[in-house]
């Protein structure tokens, strides 16, 4: 059993998390939910930024909030510092409703809509990571209308194949994701863009995947980059200013997971990039990187009941909890494994291998295969330990199931961030069949 961050076992052999007994809050505020050590956040954020100011080198950490997107999770991270990533208008609205300062937020995405972008334009925000030519004619014309200059980079797909899943993996040349690099659609988007009025070009970004464990890929992308920067200045006379490496760091979920520490993510790149740049004598740029599950997904812990359960003999014992793949949709998505615990007798020997099943409606929603637990009881609280990235944020109502509350957790308090979803909002958009004579207003 791995503890993250403050968690620990307290006299009564239950879960503690940051000074929080995981049974009292189980009780207090009902199952399933999600539980979040503040404080490891924050120091989460901290090694990043620690990092880069070691290393003496202009920087951004920006957060990619895809990972969790609340309003406190946003006001945290405006009040670490950092830069956050969003990826649509709901993202958008969400940094924006927390205050986020608009200069300090970056948005992503393949396929950003004229409303979006017209949001970002008018909310003002730093700058767009453009994906592909339509989108860059589009924010163009966009801006022109407003009459406002937009900073942007140009998402490059390096053709680097980071060591992941294949469905979370970004970098290399066949992905829906970016400009690519080796047949030479990036240097003519960097041609593309010089001719457009409004667009102020600050340099490339590319993201290579997620829950990486090594330094190599991030290396080799970097090298990439810079190679395309020399051939930028050479061609175009013009010196990119900005290089974004994405993120992707990897977390620790079960044992023989080995994420590096975040240090090292960080020198391995800063230490490639002024090499490089000293070789071919380019100014070393700004490095901008966007961790998301790095800094929330081990901080984030599951909390459900223990329901019913079916052994079969000779194959397995299934044991259910009131959650699933509503909550959890990651181990049904592209296998991801996770570690648990009973959170009512933590030090008990684990003497029975067991699989834990969500309650929904689908044979796949399985939330961990074959884990040792002490043997597993009706009404026990089952902890699953970091599920504090693309858990919440992934979570829906299939089976109209209400989506659970988010709790933080600090120095013995906790506090509601979200509030677990009613059955009266699981049908506040429900209407009853009303039809009335069909117009479309832009027509006739
Ligand atoms: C998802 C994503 C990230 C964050 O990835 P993590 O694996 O959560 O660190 C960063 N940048 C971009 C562009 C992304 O799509």
């Amino acid at each position: 059993m791995y503890l993250h961050g403050t968690s620990r076992v307290n006299e009564k052999g239950h879960l503690e998390i940051a000074g929080c007994d995981a049974v009292e809050l189980a009780q207090k505020y009902g199952t399933p939910l999600y539980v979040y050590d503040e404080q490891l956040i924050r120091s989460k954020i901290r090694s990043f930024i620690d990092a880069f100011k070691r290393n003496d080198i202009p920087f951004q950490v920006a957060y990619a909030s895809k990972a969790l997107s609340t309003v406190a999770m946003c006001q945290i991270a405006s009040e670490e510092g950092l830069c956050l990533d969003v990826v649509s208008g709901g993202e958008l609205y969400t940094a924006l409703k927390a205050g986020f300062p608009s200069s300090r937020i970056h948005f992503h995405g393949n396929n950003k809509t004229v409303d979006e972008i017209t949001m970002a334009l008018d909310a003002q925000i730093g700058c767009f990571v453009v994906d592909n030519l339509y989108e860059l004619h589009l924010l163009n014309q966009l801006a022109t209308e407003k009459g406002k200059e937009v900073s942007i980079l140009l998402r490059l797909s390096p053709g680097v194949e980071a060591h992941t899943h294949e469905y979370i993996q970004t970098g290399q040349q066949d992905s829906k994701f970016g400009f690519d690099i080796i047949s030479g659609q990036a240097i003519d988007a960097v041609g593309k863009t010089m001719e457009l009025e409004y667009l102020k070009l600050l340099g490339f970004h590319c993201h290579i995947g997620s829950q990486i464990f090594e330094t190599e890929g991030f290396t080799l992308a970097s090298k990439r980059f810079l190679q395309i920067v020399e051939e930028v200045k050479n061609k175009y006379e013009f010196e990119i200013k900005v290089i974004n490496l994405g993120g992707g760091f990897g977390i620790r979920y079960v044992d023989g997971d080995n994420p590096l520490p975040l240090e090292s993510y960080v020198d391995a790149i800063v230490q490639t990039v002024k090499m490089e740049c000293i070789g071919k004598n380019l100014k070393i740029p700004e490095i901008w990187v966007e961790p998301g599950r790095s800094i929330v997904g081990d901080a984030g812990t599951t909390l459900y009941t223990i329901g019913s359960s079916k052994n079969i003999p000779g194959i397995r014992k299934y044991v259910a909890v009131d959650g699933g793949m509503s909550d959890n949709v990651r181990p049904a998505l592209y296998q991801a494994r996770y570690d648990a615990f009973i959170a009512n007798r933590v030090n008990d020997e684990p003497n029975e291998l067991v699989s834990i099943a969500g309650k929904c409606c689908e044979s796949g929603d399985m939330l961990i295969y074959d884990i040792e637990l002490p043997e597993p009881k009706t009404g026990e609280i089952l902890a699953v330990s970091c599920t504090g990235a693309y858990g919440y944020s992934m979570a829906s109502n299939y089976n109209r199931i209400v989506r659970p509350g988010v709790v933080f957790v600090k120095d013995g308090k906790s506090a509601v961030v979200v509030k677990r979803e009613t059955y009266d909002q699981i049908v506040q958009n429900d209407n009853e069949i009303n039809y009335e004579e069909f117009t479309c207003p832009l027509s006739g």
